[in-house]
This record gives C-alpha cells, sequence and structure tokens, in this order.
C-alpha cells in the first residue's frame, strides 16, 4: 500500500511551514510545482519549483480564479495508476500523474471574521482548491492530500520512515480529514449567504439538519422557525405520515415528539398505553387491556389539561379509541398505525391531525438529542436507560407488594418523559398526579398532590386519587420533605434513583410512615 512520491503540487494560501517543508519534499527529490504566490514563496527560498502553468498550458487567469482548473491538474489527481484505460488516457494527452496535494484554502472564514465587505468575502471563495482537495482525495488509493499545515510533520515523518513513499492508511486519514475541511469550509460560505438573504437558519445547518418544512412561526407568532430532519430513520413525528388536519405548528412537533418518545417506553406486546401531553410535559399516562380503557385512564389523571392537548398510542388506533378521543378537542393523534374506521371517525374533526409512525420507536436505542445554547448547541446520548434493567434495591424494613412495585415501575418509566423536578403518582398503571418542571422537589411533591386531589375533586370523589398510590422522583430527594408531602398526600411505595448524602435520614422517614422504598441507581433528568 506504499505509494511513492515523485510530484507535488503545492498550493497554498496560508504559507506556514511551507519552505521548510518543501525542502524536505525536495531532498526525497519530489519534483514540485505550485501556484503563483506559492511558487514565488518557494522560488525566493531557493527551491526549484514549477509553475502550474507551465504545466497546463494555460496562464493564470481572471484575478486568480482561474489557475489550476485543468484536466492536467485534474487528471493527474484522478487517474487510477495501473489501470490500462487511465494509463492510456494520460499517454495520449499528456497528462502526468501528481502523488501528493498539497492545498490549503483561500482563508474565507478570516475575512468573515475581519468583517470584510461582500464583494471580498465572495473573492474569497476558494474554487480549484476545494476541487483539487475532493479529486486527491477521492483517489487517495494513489494520491495524498494534505489541507492543514499541522500534518506536514506526519508527513514528512512518514517519507522518512518509507523512503519517500505514503502508506494507504494514511492516506485515507487525511482524505477523511480534507473531506471534513471542504464541508465546513462550503457551510461557511452557505451559513454566511444565509444571513446576507435574512434566513434565520445558520445554527440549525449545524445540526446537520436537512429543512423538511419551513413553518409559520415558532414557539410564538412573532418567532420564524422551521423543521430539520437529522435523516435518524427512529418512528415518530419527523418521520411520521400526516393523514389528515392542519400543517403542525412548532409547538405541536416538540409536544409530539414528547408524547411519542414516552409512549414507546411502553412495549405494545406487553400492554396498550396511551400518553396525553400538554407544553412537553405529560398531563396523563395510563396502560389498559385497549387503547380506549388507557385512554380513558390517561384521561382521568388530568382532564382540565388534557383538553386542546396532544393524544400517543402504541397500539393501531381503533375506532372505540378514536370515538372517544375526538369527544374533546385535541391537536394531534400519533400512532404507529389506524383502522379505516377510526379514520373515518377521526375525519369528522378537520382540524385534528392524524399522524401515523409505522412503528413504535426502541427506548433502547441508541442515538443523539440536541438543544441549542447561544452561540453553540449541545449535543448528547439519548436517556436509554430502562426501569427493567436497573438493579432495583428494597431500601426500606417494609417491601413493596407486587402491586406497588409494578406500578412504582410504571411510575418510573412515566418520570423520564417530565420535565425536572419531576414527581409522578401512579395506581392501577395510570398517573394520578404530576408535578413537573418546579425548580425545588418539594415544590413538585406538592403540585402532583394538588392535582390527584383536582383529578378526584373533577371525578366527583371525596378522596384524593393520591390515596394508596406510590409515586416516582426523577432524582434524589435530597431532603425528607418532599417525600413527606408524597406520604401526606396517602402515597405507599417511593421509587427513586437514592445517592443523596441524606439517603440515612430519607430512609428513616420512610420507614417512620410505614412506606416502602426502592433505589434505581438511575437519574432520569430531562430539561
Ligand atoms: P497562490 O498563493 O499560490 O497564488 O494561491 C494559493 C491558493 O489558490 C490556494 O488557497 C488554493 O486553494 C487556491 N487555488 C488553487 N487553484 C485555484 C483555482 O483554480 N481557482 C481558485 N479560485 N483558487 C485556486
Amino acid at each position: 500500500d506504499l505509494r511513492h512520491v515523485s510530484r507535488a503540487l503545492i498550493s497554498v494560501s496560508d504559507k506556514t511551514g511551507l519552505v521548510e517543508f518543501a525542502r524536505v519534499l525536495a531532498t526525497h527529490g519530489v519534483e514540485l510545482v505550485s501556484t503563483g504566490g506559492t511558487r514565488k514563496a518557494l522560488a525566493e527560498a531557493g527551491l526549484a519549483v514549477r509553475d502550474v502553468a507551465d504545466l497546463t498550458q494555460f496562464p493564470e487567469m481572471m484575478d486568480g480564479r482561474l489557475k489550476t482548473l485543468h484536466p492536467k491538474v485534474h487528471g493527474g489527481l484522478l487517474a487510477i495508476r495501473e489501470n490500462p484505460e487511465h494509463e492510456a488516457a494520460m499517454l495520449a494527452h499528456d497528462i502526468r500523474p501528481i502523488d501528493l496535494l498539497v492545498v490549503n484554502l483561500y482563508p474565507f472564514e478570516a475575512a468573515l471574521a475581519k468583517g470584510a465587505p461582500f464583494e471580498e468575502c465572495v473573492e474569497n471563495i476558494d474554487i480549484g482548491g476545494p476541487a483539487m482537495i475532493r479529486a486527491a482525495s477521492k483517489n487517495h488509493d494513489d494520491v495524498a492530500v494534505v489541507v492543514d499545515p499541522d500534518d506536514y510533520a506526519a508527513l514528512i515523518e512518514e517519507l522518512a520512515a518509507t523512503n519517500g513513499a505514503t502508506r494507504l492508511a494514511t492516506r485515507r486519514r487525511f482524505a477523511q480529514k480534507a473531506f471534513a475541511r471542504t464541508a465546513a469550509y462550503d457551510a461557511a460560505i452557505s451559513n454566511w449567504l444565509a444571513q446576507q438573504i435574512g434566513e434565520a437558519s445558520p445554527p440549525l445547518r449545524a445540526f446537520g439538519g436537512r429543512l423538511a418544512e419551513p413553518m409559520r412561526y415558532g414557539e410564538n407568532p412573532h418567532q420564524s422557525a422551521g423543521f430539520y430532519l437529522t435523516g435518524e430513520k427512529r418512528p415518530g413525528v419527523a418521520t411520521a405520515r400526516q393523514i389528515q388536519g392542519k400543517q403542525l405548528s412548532y409547538n405541536n412537533v416538540n409536544d409530539t415528539d414528547a408524547a411519542f418518545e414516552c409512549v414507546a417506553e411502553f412495549d405494545p406486546a406487553r400492554t396498550a398505553a396511551v400518553v396525553i401531553v400538554k407544553h412537553a410535559n405529560p398531563c396523563g399516562v395510563a396502560e389498559g387491556a385497549t387503547l380506549v380503557e388507557a385512554y380513558a385512564k390517561a384521561l382521568r389523571c388530568d382532564p382540565v389539561s388534557a383538553f386542546g392537548g396532544i393524544v400517543a398510542l402504541n397500539r393501531k388506533l381503533d375506532a372505540d379509541a378514536a370515538r372517544e378521543i375526538v369527544k374533546i378537542f385535541t391537536e394531534v393523534i400519533i400512532a404507529p398505525d389506524a383502522d379505516e374506521e377510526s379514520i373515518a371517525i377521526i375525519g369528522s374533526k378537520k382540524n385534528l391531525r392524524l399522524l401515523l409512525t409505522g412503528g413504535v420507536p426502541d427506548a433502547r436505542a441508541a442515538g443523539l438529542t440536541y438543544r441549542s445554547v447561544s452561540g453553540g448547541f449541545l449535543a448528547q446520548s439519548r436517556d436509554r436507560a430502562v426501569v427493567d434493567e436497573m438493579n432495583l434495591q428494597v431500601v426500606t424494613k417494609r417491601k413493596p407488594t407486587a402491586e406497588e412495585l409494578a406500578d412504582l415501575k410504571f411510575a418510573f418509566r412515566v418520570v423520564k418523559h417530565v420535565k425536572s423536578n419531576a414527581i409522578v403518582y401512579a395506581k392501577g398503571a395510570a398517573t394520578v398526579g404530576i408535578g413537573a418542571g418546579q425548580m425545588s422537589r418539594v415544590d413538585s411533591s406538592r403540585t402532583a398532590a394538588h392535582k390527584a386531589q383536582e383529578a378526584a375533586r373533577v371525578a366527583g370523589l371525596t378522596t384524593s386519587l393520591a390515596k394508596g398510590a406510590v409515586v416516582a422522583s426523577d432524582a434524589f430527594f435530597p431532603f425528607a420533605d418532599g417525600l413527606l408531602a408524597a406520604a401526606e398526600a396517602g402515597v405507599t411505595a417511593v421509587i427513586q434513583p437514592g445517592g443523596s448524602m441524606n439517603d440515612k435520614d430519607v430512609i428513616a422517614a420512610a420507614d417512620a410512615q410505614g412506606l416502602a422504598m426502592v433505589f434505581t441507581g438511575v437519574r432520569h433528568f430531562r430539561h
């Protein structure tokens, strides 16, 4: 896999380390060919160097826009060595191979950074450089390409070790870096042009996103927005087929994603499940023998908030469930599939969006999630932790009953999808009170208790739905107060990660209340 370097084409804007590097090439007997400025610098340093115009028999022109864009250059970079047809073509047209390409591009980014005027930025868009880099990179089987002065040292070392040749592994590594460089260069140009024409998309491009559809507006009507796809093949709002209803809004997309990702925690082979979401938080989640049963249980948790919500189902939508869902105003339904009858029922609500995903995503599948910050964005691996795979540890004197344990696991599945600080009360595989997004855990606990009380009131019951329920906390209780608030509301069992400095006190408080408590060892923050 060694390729001897006989001829190098050097064309660099950043001339750092150039002369020293070229001198080493010369000692290996490499013939040097260069463009105007580079050739001048090398010649002044006393090196023998050929002008590329001499090779192409075509002068550099149009302010340097045309220097190396010539078949004698590109043929020399692209020709496959030891390919008879390519060899014959080279012979017929007097094209000679180029074994090493050393290019760094017109300093477009630097021109931008110093605030150069529009025309100067345009003139700093390199054309021939990227063309040669891409040609050499494509042909890295035979050609080495260096796009960064920082790599001169590595190449010098390689030439010394191989008596003037390059290794395939090195050429491939350089090719990878070279394509990354031309991609970043073009992205910088495109982002700059996007800014010039007032398109609000530059940071979004950094996500590797492809604009799927411009939206009417963003989170608020005075904000512009677009829906960008990363190309991840995951059943969900980005890949779903919309059967009917208005165009999805920014908030719809965000909420629908939250709902469907939550319902994906429930294996459709084991149970039917329904999630109702408002403002990116679940306001009701339940399992059931059927979707309609699960929907009724989910709705009972917080029927007031469910108005105008998003409904996600983990199984094929059927007529029974559809009939119940259309009884209240709902923004979006998302499900893996829907039968004919249910589609007809949804059809009576013209604005209601129905999205079919073709499947339920795997809650354990790897992937990335993103969020923006000023001047950048954060990426992290998806929270793939699922309670079934956690090492659950009973820390109290009392063990949870089988029924409590089932509800504890249910609640911990849900709490993963509630904004922190998250507290979820659950009973009979249904949420009965959800406390989301509070800055203190005890406030989330009280909010959840309050919601359970309200749900009971709406249902015409006198005792809170929290009575005899279990509670899940997305992170440890730093003090006993949050746990005591839940105990006061009537819960009998607790699931939480554990790991607080105060665990001893919290466990003692649980024991004093006769609660059963389980530690998961896994935290589910979500912000
Ligand atoms: P020099 O300083 O040698 O005159 O020019 C070096 C720069 O020219 C390098 O940044 C290289 O990428 C760029 N370059 C080489 N060939 C061409 C071409 O045909 N067109 C344009 N626009 N730039 C080129």
